[in-house]
């Protein structure tokens, strides 16, 4: 997969402009082949040695209810071997209702276990329970009423009836909401677990989970209102994957490879929820349909708050909020420590000096110099948050060193640098190092290492040297490196200064500038949210922008802390970073000529990161399953696993490429699935997904090796038919076809597909060649739906 993308980016994406990426690319994919290869062989020999499963080692792992989607990614970790490749035998338990599940971990029945918030009373007190990773950043659960009732929010709940959970802890979210709000409603202990209660109104409101209840009422037709207590002050983690003192003082490696292959299962179960959701069905006899699991994946992917936070991320200042809001409500009356309430991967690797340690307990908090407007290195969003790579970042060391960081968020790029000069903040989070800098800050070793690019016009030539850039007005940012660099390699440049890349960017759109140097994420950054059509990155300067960490000079302590940290941090962790803020502009860019310039130095920075690091022995595999799957995500479509549509693009350019060059041919068939929308609308959206997925698992048996099949948006799929001249399209069509009309789907779903075929005309534009595929789709659909147009070599 890697090697297709990579030959793509060479062969199809960039054709004008192959040499020069040749030329000056050669090196360094040199460099990332040999590191592919090593990691790529070396990850086969250990997978071929399978270890028996008497080398590993026994754990089990309590869940806090019965086995249903909730659970998804250990049992992913399970499924995907990712427990076994860290040398774990892990046997998964669902609740015994008749025992406490969290007792069962402190009584050491168990070594693991999944549980919520609820912990934090058990740490107040002192049962010696470890937090390791939290799964659910919100907790799901609310109350419910009827719609009918008018009951929408807490404050009406005055002088009614709620049914909930008969512990206080199990429906704490609701009670302190209502506490919150002041609020007291009478309370029915005696929850049955199905909403009949609710509907036969023996009660006002009813608590529940957005996850599981939710759906109940929407299958049977119940319309309801939700009280979410996170909109009224009350935001508790969800579930979170849970250890006791001992095993920690025991086996704290143990303690990170579970982490470390949950999180991983957690991640693959999110990206194939449909996949996810069949296994639980088979292997672990849920039976819950498809639909409720797929429903339940949902909306755990809305309480993981995926799209905004990493899987697995703890934020202590959360904990201690929410440590507070239980002693608030008399729920706990000790303060909980949670110094030693939380796992800290660090703690066995990293060895801090009694000075460095004496330091940090003087230093709590740390005031972070930052960049306003350098996304997605650093920004502040539009709440005014500080966001981007070295965010996440800073956030691991915090975690690691228990030292807290406050960003300056409201100071320019200037006056944040005049601070740091006069030793008013502390820290830059993330620059590159210069000479100047060097007065009065000291650097770590860069943790992100990018080309410095030059964006300008679209009609702009390719800068293969920088001598072309000569008489030119270039623009920079004041006082960035690039500014001071530009200065000392190009004195005789004219430049002209602005505040920040957006400005930048802008002033070569408009034509003020020639040329706008940045570091080649920024700039891809910024193109891609300008909506700037007119400006592409033309080429690389011979100078890097490579990011480090500096710390104020007269803090040498705080240095060598830092810098001991980004030591440690493993270079799964480093990808991680980079693939969550550099893939998002990959996968929403259209225009490859711009993303290949992005994407190249990230693989190029994986391979480099691979081949150099240290840890390279025992990380190897780690970080080949990493590359295969920031590979494989980037090409694929998220529910249906097949080509997405940047790929085909990608792979149609190459095709029109290769066909004027060699003067072969090729054939492209589009596919639109018949009536779908009634699919939808009488089964819903999750069962129309699922027909999408058994529609294209369909069609993959189908086709052969050389065809590449892809979805092309909504209902929509295309096959591209290399060699294939169109007479064999057609046939090939009709044989996909037959085999969707012959396909069972859920729901004894009848589903038909139409196809329109066209070939590719040698010297036409893709365009054309595609229109003439849609006219034919469009026809097969007046015709009377599934069939295939032409139905015969016509053209
Ligand atoms: P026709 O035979 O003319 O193609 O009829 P149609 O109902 O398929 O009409 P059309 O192509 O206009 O509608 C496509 C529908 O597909 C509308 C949209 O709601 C649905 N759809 C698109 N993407 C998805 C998806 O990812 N999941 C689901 N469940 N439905 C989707
Ligand atoms: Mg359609
Ligand atoms: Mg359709």
């Amino acid at each position: 997969m890697v090697q297709k993308v990579l030959n793509t980016f060479l062969n199809g994406v960039w054709p004008e402009k192959k040499d020069m990426i040749f030329k000056r690319g050669m090196m360094g994919i040199i460099w990332l082949c040999i590191g592919w290869s090593v990691l790529l062989s070396s990850a086969s020999y250990a997978e071929s040695k399978d270890l028996p499963s008497s080398k590993l080692e026994k754990v089990t792992l309590q869940l806090k209810w019965l086995h249903q989607f909730q659970f998804a990614g250990y049992y992913a970790a399970q499924k995907e071997g990712y427990y076994q490749a860290e040398g774990l035998d892990v046997d998964i338990r669902q609740r015994d209702l008749h025992e406490n599940n969290i007792q069962q971990v402190l009584d050491h029945k168990a070594q693991y276990g999944v549980s919520d918030s609820i912990l934090l009373l058990y740490q107040a007190k002192k049962a010696p329970v470890v937090i390791v990773a939290p799964i659910f950043q919100h907790s799901p659960q609310v109350l419910f009423t009827l719609a009918s009732s008018g009951l929408d929010s807490p404050y009406k709940l005055k002088n009614k009836k709620i049914a909930l959970y008969q512990k206080d802890t199990d429906g704490f979210s609701v009670l302190a909401m209502l506490h919150e709000v002041g609020v007291f409603p009478t309370i029915e202990r005696t929850i049955k677990s199905d909403t009949g209660m609710l509907v036969q109104n023996q009660v006002d409101a009813y608590s529940g989970y957005l996850t599981n209840e939710a759906y109940l009422f929407r299958e049977n037709n119940i319309p309801i209102s939700v009280i979410n207590p996170i909109n009224y002050g009350v935001d508790l983690y969800g579930d979170m994957l849970f250890t006791s003192q001992k095993e920690v003082s025991e086996h704290p490696e143990r303690v990170e490879k579970m982490r470390r292959a949950s999180l991983k299962g957690w991640q693959y179960a999110m990206k194939h929820k449909a996949e996810m959701a069949r296994y639980i069905q088979s292997h672990y006899g849920v039976n819950k349909s498809f639909k409720h699991l797929m429903y339940e994946a949902n909306a755990i992917e809305d309480a993981m708050s995926l799209s905004t936070t990493p899987i697995g991320t703890l934020d202590e200042g959360r904990l201690q909020f929410i440590a507070n809001l239980f002693q608030r409500h008399g729920l706990i009356n000790n303060k909980v420590n949670l110094k030693d309430g939380i796992y800290r991967s660090s703690q066995k690797t990293i060895e801090f000096t009694p000075e460095e340690k004496k330091w940090m307990n003087q230093h709590p908090v740390i005031n972070l110099a930052i960049d306003r407007s350098y996304a997605p290195v650093e920004f502040v969003d539009e709440e005014g948050r500080f966001s981007g790579i070295a965010k996440d970042l800073f956030q691991v060391i915090q975690h690691k060193t228990g030292i807290q960081f406050k960003p300056a968020t409201d100071l320019s790029w200037p006056e944040a640098v005049e601070k740091m000069k006069q030793k008013k903040l502390d820290v830059f989070s993330a620059v590159i190092e210069t000479e100047a800098r060097k007065e009065y800050v000291n650097f770590t070793v860069p943790y992100f290492k990018f080309p410095m690019a030059i964006a300008t016009r679209e009609n702009a030539p390719y800068i293969a040297d920088s001598k072309q850039l000569k008489g030119k007005v270039i623009c920079v940012v004041k006082d960035y490196a690039s500014h001071a660099k530009l200065k000392r390699f190009y004195p005789d440049l004219s430049l002209l200064l602005v505040d920040n890349p957006k400005q930048g960017i802008e002033a070569v759109a408009n034509g003020k500038a020639y040329g706008y140097v940045d570091n080649v994420a920024v700039i891809g950054h910024h193109i891609k949210n300008s909506g700037l059509a007119n400006v592409k990155i033309s080429g690389e300067m011979p100078f890097r922008a490579d990011i480090a960490i500096a710390i104020r000079d007269d803090w040498p302590e705080l240095h060598s802390i830092i810098q001991k940290v980004l030591q440690q941090i493993s270079s799964e962790t480093y990808a991680d970073i980079s693939n969550r803020w550099l893939q998002v502009s990959y996968q929403k860019q259209y225009n490859w000529q711009q993303m290949t310039i992005v994407l190249a130095p990230i693989l190029l920075l994986l391979g480099v990161f691979a081949f150099f690091n240290r840890k390279l022995r025992q990380t190897q595999i780690k970080l080949q399953e990493t590359n295969k799957q920031l590979s494989i995500l980037s090409v694929t479509d998220h529910l249906t696993g097949v080509y997405n549509r940047q790929y085909l693009d990608q792979r149609l350019d190459s095709e029109v490429e290769r066909v004027n060059r060699y003067g072969s041919t090729f054939s492209v068939i589009m596919m639109d699935l018949d009536n779908f929308k009634k699919v939808n609308d009488q089964f819903g959206h999750l069962v129309g997904d699922e027909v999408l997925v058994v529609f294209a698992q369909t069609v993959e048996k189908e086709i052969r090796k050389i065809d590449i099949f892809g979805r092309w948006g909504g209902e929509e799929f295309i096959l591209i038919c290399p060699e294939t001249p169109l007479a064999h399209a057609i046939q090939l069509a009709k044989k996909v076809r037959k085999s969707i009309e012959d396909q069972e789907y859920p729901e004894k779903i009848t589903q038909t597909v139409s196809l329109g075929v066209a070939e590719y005309q040698t010297d036409e534009v893709i365009n054309d060649c595609l229109n003439r595929a849609d006219q034919n789709l469009y026809k097969a659909k007046q015709l009377g739906r599934n069939q295939v147009c032409p139905a015969m070599k016509v053209e």
